[in-house]
């Protein structure tokens, strides 16, 4: 790392900017690449033979901590003979989904195939919620209303309200 901020000393004295640069140009050219989620294992945990990466990058909403939310990627690492699907903190097998033991000591949490959560947040959310600070609601427009993301317009339903079915 000190060798990279060496290389580049803006990195230093600015990362968010730095990274919005990066994530807007790898956006702009299609393939959004702001933080890349792949798993470490590099051999199946069944039979150890080496796994392969598969060519189709996922999109993936990111909410980091620092960054607001961004769109970027996840990678699949693959055991065709097992058949076993080894992603960013967690592996797919017949249909079921095991998490890694390490999974809440990474840096984010797959929480869906499209959605990954920066792991500090969370850990600031549910501080906040377990002393009744705030509610998750405030918790949230707190976090859009750091980031921007209050600007938009409030849209409201002035349609009358649906029968329910019986
Ligand atoms: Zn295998």
């Amino acid at each position: 790392m000190s060798s990279l901020v060496y290389l580049h000393p803006s990195l230093a004295t600015d990362y968010k900017k730095t990274f919005k640069e990066f994530h807007d140009f790898t956006l702009s050219c299609g393939s959004p690449m702001g933080t890349i989620l792949v798993s470490s294992r590099t051999i199946c945990h069944k039979c150890e033979r080496p796994l392969s990466v598969e060519q189709k990058k996922n999109m993936v909403v990111f909410y980091h901590i620092n960054l607001g939310s961004y769109v970027s990627c996840r990678l699949t690492k693959v055991c065709r003979k097992c058949k076993i699907y080894e992603h960013y903190g967690y592996w797919t097998e017949k249909g079921s989904r095991y998490f890694d033991k390490d999974s809440l000591e990474l840096k984010f949490l797959l929480s869906s195939e499209d959605t990954a959560f920066d792991i500090c947040l969370l850990r600031e959310c549910s501080s906040l919620l377990m002393v009744g600070a705030v509610p998750f609601s405030t918790y949230t427009a707190s976090y859009n209303r750091r980031f921007g993301y209050h600007k938009g317009k409030v849209i409201v339903d002035k349609s009358k309200p649906k029968r329910m079915k019986r």
